[in-house]
C-alpha cells in the first residue's frame, strides 16, 4: 500500500541568514547573538513560525553551518528546510526560492536580522502581496532627511547637498511578500541584472508595482554591535526568582548510591521507594520553590504508581519542563551534598555535566559541592545522606 501525505503550504517564508555578520564585530556571528536566552536566528524563526498562515520555512545559512542547520533553527511548527546561501543577498534568496515547495502560493522573504517582526506586519504583507503581487512593509521617517555629498572614506568631510521632502521617504523593512510568479520573475531578472539590496528592488526594476504597507518601528534591523546591545537590553528577562530545596535519605547496605543519575560505588545507598537521588530531589524542590509551584511530593506524589519508583533525574527533567511552561528558565544552580563517605570529589564533574544537560544550562551555571558532617549526628555516623540546593530562575512574568 502506498500512502501519500499532502501538505498544503499557502505561505512560505525564506529566512535569509547567510551573511557573515562582519559589521557587528563580536565573538559570535550576529545571527547567533544571544537575545534573552535565545539566538537572534531562533527568535526570527519563531516569529515567522508563530504566524498561522505560514506552512513552510526555508532558512538560508552560511554553507559551513548547513550540516548543523536544523539544530541552530530549533523546533518549529511549520516544516523547515535549511539551504546554503551565496555571496550576495540575491544569491541567497535565489537558493532559498529553489527550495520552496510547489504548494507555496505566497512567498515572504525575511531578514533574520529582524527578530522582532510582529504578526500584524506579516498579516499586512501577506494581504497586500495577494492583492498586488508584491508588497513591502515600511515606516515613515521622523527625522529631517538630508542628501549628503558622497565621501568614500570614513573620515571624509561631508556636506549637505539638499533637504529631501520627508513625506516621500519611507524606510523599507522585511518580510517582503510576493506571489510565487512575481518572485520567480524578479529572481530571474536579478540574475541578468545588477545588485539589489532587497527583493522589492528586483521587482521594481521589472516595472511591476510594489505595494507599501505599514511596518513597525519595533521591527528593527539588528546590524551593528550597538544594535545588538539595544536588542539584548530589550529582551533581557525582567524578573528573577530564587528557590531552595533540601532532601535527606537514610543509608542502608546493599542499595545503589545515585547522585544526579551518576552511580557512586559504595557499600550502602539511600533507602526509599525511588532511587533516593538527593541531588535531584533537592534541586527539583528548588526549581518548584522558585516558581512557587509547590513541591516534589505535590507534583509527583509517591502514592501514584506512575511516580513511586521514578528516577530522580526523570523527576528533575519534568520539573524543568514544568517551570518552563510557567515562563521560567534556569539561570544557575548551586548544590551541596552532605555525606560522610565515600569522597565525592572524583564524581563531581560527572554530576555537574549530568545536571547541566538536564537543566539545559551551560556547565559554568552548575555548582556541586561536597561536605562531610565532621562525624556529628546521623549524617556524621554514615547513617544518612542529605543535599541542599538553590536555583535562580528568570522570566518575563511578574
Ligand atoms: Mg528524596
Amino acid at each position: 500500500m502506498t500512502c501519500t501525505r499532502i501538505t498544503i503550504v499557502s505561505v512560505s517564508v525564506i529566512l535569509v541568514a547567510a551573511g557573515r555578520g562582519v559589521r557587528a564585530g563580536g565573538a559570535v556571528p550576529k545571527q547567533l547573538a544571544d537575545l534573552g536566552g535565545q539566538s537572534m536566528l531562533r527568535r526570527s524563526v519563531a516569529a515567522c513560525d508563530a504566524h498561522p498562515a505560514v506552512g513552510e520555512l526555508v532558512v538560508v545559512l552560511p554553507a559551513a553551518w548547513v550540516s548543523d542547520g536544523l539544530a541552530l533553527v530549533g523546533a518549529t511548527r511549520a516544516s523547515v528546510r535549511v539551504v546554503a546561501g551565496g555571496d550576495r543577498r540575491q544569491d541567497s534568496t535565489r537558493a532559498g526560492f529553489a527550495a520552496v515547495s510547489d504548494a507555496a502560493r505566497i512567498v515572504l522573504v525575511h531578514d533574520a536580522a529582524r527578530p522582532f517582526v510582529s504578526r500584524a506586519v506579516i498579516d499586512r504583507v501577506i494581504a497586500a502581496a495577494e492583492q498586488t503581487g508584491a508588497s513591502v512593509p515600511a515606516v515613515r521617517v521622523k527625522d529631517t532627511v538630508k542628501r549628503v555629498t558622497a565621501g568614500t572614506s570614513a573620515d571624509a568631510t561631508r556636506l549637505v547637498a539638499e533637504t529631501v521632502p520627508r513625506d516621500e521617504v519611507w524606510l523599507a523593512q522585511t518580510p517582503q511578500g510576493f506571489t510565487r510568479e512575481v518572485l520567480a520573475a524578479a529572481i530571474a531578472a536579478g540574475e541578468a541584472g545588477g545588485e539589489a539590496t532587497d527583493e522589492a528592488q528586483l521587482v521594481e526594476q521589472m516595472g511591476h508595482e510594489v505595494q507599501v504597507v505599514e511596518g513597525d518601528i519595533r521591527n528593527v534591523k539588528v546590524t551593528t554591535a550597538d544594535d545588538i546591545q539595544l536588542a539584548q537590553q530589550a529582551t533581557a528577562p525582567r524578573h528573577t526568582r530564587v528557590g531552595t530545596g533540601y532532601d535527606l535519605h537514610r543509608l542502608v547496605p546493599g542499595r545503589t548510591l545515585v547522585l544526579a543519575g551518576v552511580i557512586v560505588p559504595n557499600e550502602s545507598g539511600p533507602l526509599g521507594h525511588s532511587d533516593g537521588d538527593v541531588v535531584c530531589h533537592a534541586l527539583t524542590d528548588a526549581l518548584l520553590g522558585g516558581a512557587a509551584a509547590g513541591d516534589i511530593g505535590g507534583l509527583f506524589p509517591n502514592t501514584d504508581p506512575q511516580w513511586k519508583d521514578a528516577p530522580g533525574l526523570d523527576l528533575l527533567s519534568r520539573a524543568v519542563a514544568f517551570v518552563r511552561e510557567k515562563g521560567w528558565r534556569v539561570v544557575n544552580v548551586d548544590v551541596t551534598v552532605v555525606l560522610e563517605r565515600p569522597k565525592l570529589f572524583p564524581h563531581v564533574p560527572a554530576v555537574r555535566a549530568k545536571l547541566a544537560e538536564t537543566l539545559g544550562v551551560s556547565l559554568d551555571a552548575v555548582s556541586v559541592k561536597a561536605k562531610t558532617n565532621e562525624g556529628v549526628d546521623a549524617i556524621g555516623r554514615g547513617e544518612a545522606i542529605a543535599s541542599h540546593a538553590v536555583a535562580l530562575l528568570t522570566g518575563d512574568r511578574p
